[in-house]
């Protein structure tokens, strides 16, 4: 069966159309990336697993070595500034550390590493030259230490978000300064103070801001003009539809990318997240103990792609569980299995505006053939194979542990701890008490002869 042309909804035209590069042979995506001041949250996941399943995808239909990805790190901001100071670090450790724990975080998420991670702060040379070209030719103005976008000056402005003049006001929370000539024209670049990062440049010393980064970064890496951008649904106005505005101006282009992708948004347990309601999740918290058990990358990602990448999402403990238990399963009848082909009709529900539920009733059919047929082996193979296409690693999840209401992972692991450091010191009295507590949980310990203990639950 030959694959479908893949379609996409392009947010431009506000249309489902069939995807067509501009080379085949060099099909090139952007997406926005984190800024590095702090854990991503669960919200956050959602553009790392989405685009990392149309990588996937891309890579399939045009071959691996004919697709670029670029995600960028935002390691220059004020947000970070902030946080920096608050915690007495320098913004080089806080951006340093911040970017290993993102890049374990999306490891665990079973994401592929984008062909290129630019860095904001490696590119400001391109972001003085893109302001330059802007000033010359009448699209960006000096005043007092800022360079600023003149917004009048593209007739087209607004043509992404389709936002009338007093929603982009009201939208973009401008802030009134006396330099600046009209109210929704926005910064390029800001003087900084002492003591802020900053790089010399034609009007001073100072920083960028934030929506140039993105151009200069696809610009050097993926050209003028490219396929793909990507990034979550508050990003179209303004970071997306300033993007547009730097690029398209200062290269004479109509167009920066063909086709703009947005994911819908997350929402926690019914509620929109947030530090002060107490529902706020990262990525980071998932993976080493939310509700008492470290939920496997491969979970995870699983229970985002039950919903398609343009619907809201409402992230909840009882999806998660449901998922962590179909995955069980899945892994307790594939194990052992040889690697077999991807289901065609997952291919195919994902060439369809990345309709990844369809692509998981899949997996769930498959499944209910392999129970009514459980010793078939190229059915269980089929079946491994699908859920790693989607990026589900099947052996992540080990069904001997399984959450359980009332379980604390993580505090099961350091009471094994407590007891094994007891046994090497041969209080075996402590050690003993020990097992006794985790039986009273419920928990049974096994001892390997490699001196490891394990734990199941008795059910
Ligand atoms: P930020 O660090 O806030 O710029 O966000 C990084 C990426 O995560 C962007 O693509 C955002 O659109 C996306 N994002 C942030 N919060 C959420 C959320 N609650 N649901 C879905 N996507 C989000
Ligand atoms: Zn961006």
């Amino acid at each position: 069966m030959p694959t479908p042309a893949l379609k996409i909804y392009n947010m431009l035209t506000r249309t489902k159309e069939e995807f067509r590069p501009i080379d085949p042979a060099n099909v090139r995506m952007y997406v926005c990336g984190p800024t590095v001041y702090d854990y991503a949250h669960i919200g956050n996941a959602r553009p790392l697993i989405v685009f990392d399943v149309l990588y996937r995808l891309l890579r399939r239909l045009y071959g691996e070595s004919h697709v670029k990805y670029v995600r960028n790190i935002t390691d220059v901001d004020d947000k970070i500034n902030a946080r920096a100071a608050e915690r007495g670090v320098t913004i080089r450790e806080l951006t340093e550390e911040t970017n290993k724990v993102f890049q374990e975080d999306v490891r665990a998420l079973g994401c592929l590493e984008p062909d290129v991670q630019p860095r904001a702060t490696e590119h400001i040379a391109q972001m003085i030259a893109i302001i330059e070209k802007l000033i010359a030719s009448g699209h960006a103005y000096a005043a007092d230490g800022h360079v600023l976008f003149d917004v009048p000056s593209m007739p087209s402005y607004g043509r992404l978000s389709r936002r009338s003049l007093d929603e982009m006001l009201a939208g973009a929370r401008v802030d009134v300064a006396p330099y600046k000539r009209g109210d929704m024209d926005f910064v390029l670049w800001k003087p900084s103070k002492e003591g802020e990062p900053g790089w010399e440049s034609p009007w001073g010393r100072g920083r960028p801001g934030w929506h140039i980064e993105c151009s200069a970064m696809s610009w050097k890496h993926l050209g003028e003009t490219f396929d793909i951008h990507g990034g979550g649904i508050d990003l179209v106005f303004p970071h997306h539809e300033n993007e547009i505005a730097q690029s398209c101006c200062a290269f004479e282009r109509d167009v920066m990318a063909n086709y703009w992708m947005h994911n819908g948004f997350l929402q926690v347990e019914g509620e929109k997240m947030s530090k002060s309601l107490g529902n706020f999740v990262t990525i980071h918290e998932l993976l080493t103990g939310w509700h008492g058990f470290r939920w496997p990358g491969a979970v995870i990602r699983f229970a985002m792609l039950q919903t398609h990448y343009r619907q809201p999402i409402d992230w909840t403990l009882k999806r998660l569980e449901e998922c962590a238990s179909r995955l069980s399963e899945v892994r307790q009848r594939t194990q052992g299995s040889p690697q077999g082909d991807v289901s065609p009709v997952l291919i195919e529900a994902l060439t369809e505006d990345l309709n990844t539920p369809e692509a998981v009733t899949e997996i769930n059919r498959l499944f209910d053939e392999l129970r009514r047929d459980p010793a078939n082996p190229s059915k269980a193979g089929d079946l491994r194979a699908s859920c790693a296409f989607l990026g589900i690693n099947i052996d992540e999840v080990d069904p001997r542990k399984m959450p359980v209401a009332g379980f604390d992972e993580p505090l099961i692991d350091s009471l094994i701890s407590a007891r094994l450091a007891a046994r090497a010191a041969k209080n075996w009295a402590e050690s003993d008490r020990i097992r006794d507590e985790l039986a009273a949980m419920g928990v049974a310990l096994k001892d390997n002869k490699d001196g490891t203990t394990t734990w199941e639950v008795k059910r």
